[in-house]
């Protein structure tokens, strides 16, 4: 076992030791086929180093770790309160981690060195309001004869199987992690094989913050093989999983082997919409972060720029500036970079794949849609626009993924619900406008499970986050988040004599 580490050198120079295991039963071991994930640097396309990969047998170990532990008294009879307390150890423990953490996930990631920082301040903050939660998770009482109560229980609901996505691996992770542990339940997380690092040094700390053996588990590996493994595993009760909407939809198939509880957070083509009296410097502002934010890799990302005609050529000319002033591409170790590489050659291909879509489709490429290598290598795109996009167009209605929007034109306020919610999605939505009235009305009336009003992707611990239509089922964050990770029993209690 003292081999399945390494002693790395980050390109910010920090000195890294970096378990390459399995994470299973509080221990880093080798993987039983010897399958290994390499990971690559995204900014400059060289390796970083090789971890363990699951296989399906390795998946079975796992889960039968957490079943173990659920089942075990050191889990399952210890107070709700003693829970919440190994939970803000392990976000102190985090927290004095933090630039390690940070660092690792913008070496694997790519993404800009303080939006790290920012992913782990979340994942700290995300650990505390769900340990805070631990003890107050309890049930009711209903009374309903004279003779007759029922008291309810919430539950575990058991072993979690949780799927994570590689454009936030740490805080993706905790907001699944966070509601799962404070409710009492047992945990294997496989991370995504793009970004397999950091999550490895955060298992470390949850042997130092002292969770018993088991509770968490953490399988890096691919998806057809380990993630697969897990949600069909049928001693596994549950899949959270965050990703596209093709794999949503086929780990729900998989995972109706033995009827798992489920949470997806798929896709999504969010709209934006900016009418006439809006605050137009405001609106370019906030569309700007709303899609060019972690390199555009983010599932609630205002992808589609819905602009009224009256204003159309206005909005186009600030939201360029914006572009300009604000999406600095580069090293994302360096002070004031905005946006990093993409995370991988696939997913760098595949946005300029759309690129060549748009132009051969007949839309105008307005900005952008070029890579803009550093010193001759990564997967930098520059922030991509189209405009002269028609509604029938792969670019307008399929998710990119990356720094790259279309900005279309409506008239009335009926055709603007109508283009906003002409997608098989229901993520997230923007409304800019500076009439209360009319931005209500319309925030009410489009499809989606968020909406921003004069603004764009905020999200906070506190709030439900989730999607409809095809964007997904269930909700993360919030109190919400804690319904996904308890199932209510209800006990019927007869305290008379009569029938
Ligand atoms: P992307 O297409 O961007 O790689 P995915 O939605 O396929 O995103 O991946 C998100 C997560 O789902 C990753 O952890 C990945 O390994 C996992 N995954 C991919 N395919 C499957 C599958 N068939 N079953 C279970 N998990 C999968």
């Amino acid at each position: 076992m003292a081999d399945l580490k390494v002693d790395l050198t980050a390109p910010n120079g920090k000195k890294i030791t970096l378990p390459t295991g399995l994470f299973i039963n509080n221990e880093f071991v080798k993987s039983s086929s010897g399958t290994k994930i390499t990971s690559i640097n995204p900014t400059n396309e060289q390796e970083i180093c090789s971890v363990e990969a699951a296989s399906a047998e390795d998946i079975d170990k796992a889960v039968a770790a957490a079943r173990a532990a659920l089942n075990h008294e050191s889990w399952r009879d210890i107070s709700a309160t003693e829970r919440g307390a190994l939970m803000f150890k392990l976000a102190d423990l985090i927290e004095q981690e933090s630039d390690i953490l940070a660092t690792i996930e913008t070496w694997d990631n790519g993404k800009p060195f303080a939006d790290s920082q920012g992913d782990v301040g979340e994942v700290i903050s995300t650990i505390r309001y769900y340990g805070g939660y631990a003890d107050k998770i309890h049930g009711e009482t209903i009374p309903t004869t004279s003779q007759k109560f029922v008291y309810t229980l919430k539950q575990p609901i058991g072993v979690c199987g949780q799927i994570i996505p590689w454009n936030y691996p740490l805080s993706m992770a905790a907001w699944k992690l966070g509601p799962a542990l404070a409710c009492g339940n047992t945990v294997v997380l496989k991370p995504a094989e793009q970004t397999p690092l950091s999550i490895l040094y955060f298992a470390s700390v949850v042997v130092k913050a002292g969770f018993p053996a088991g509770v968490v588990n953490i399988t890096n590996g691919y998806g057809k093989e380990a993630g697969h493994a897990l949600a069909s595993h049928l001693d596994v009760d549950k899949i959270a999983f965050t990703g596209s909407t093709a794999t949503g939809k086929q780990i729900m198939k998989t995972a109706s082997i033995n009827m798992k509880n489920i949470t997806l957070e798929t896709g999504g083509k969010s709209p934006l919409l900016v009418f006439e009296d809006a605050d137009i410097e405001q609106a370019a502002k906030w569309a700007h972060i709303g899609i060019m934010s972690n390199q555009g890799q983010i599932c609630t990302a205002t992808s589609r720029i819905l602009v009224q005609d009256t204003i159309y050529d206005k909005f186009v000319n600030e939201f360029r500036e914006a572009v300009k002033t604000t999406s600095k591409v580069g090293d994302p170790f360096a002070e004031g970079t905005f946006q990093g590489p993409q995370v991988t050659k696939a997913q760098y291909d595949r946005i300029l794949s759309f690129v060549e879509s748009g132009k051969s489709e007949g839309a105008t490429l307005t900005a952008g849609g070029i890579p803009c290598p550093l010193n001759g290598k990564g997967f930098f795109i520059e922030p991509t626009i189209f405009t002269k996009v028609k509604n029938n167009m792969k670019i307008y209605r399929e998710e990119v993924f990356g720094p790259f929007v279309v900005i279309v034109p409506f008239k009335t306020e009926g055709e603007a619900i109508a283009m906003a919610n002409d997608t098989t999605y229901g993520l997230g939505a923007a409304v800019f406008s500076q009439n209360l009235e009319l931005s209500h009305r319309v925030a009410a009336r489009i499809e989606a499970g968020m909406v921003w009003i004069n603004s764009s992707n905020d999200s906070d611990i506190r709030v439900p986050f989730g999607g409809v239509k095809q964007s997904g089922i269930g909700r993360e964050l919030g109190e919400a988040g804690l319904a996904a990770y308890t199932q209510t029993k209800a006990i019927h209690v007869n305290i008379g004599q009569k029938l």
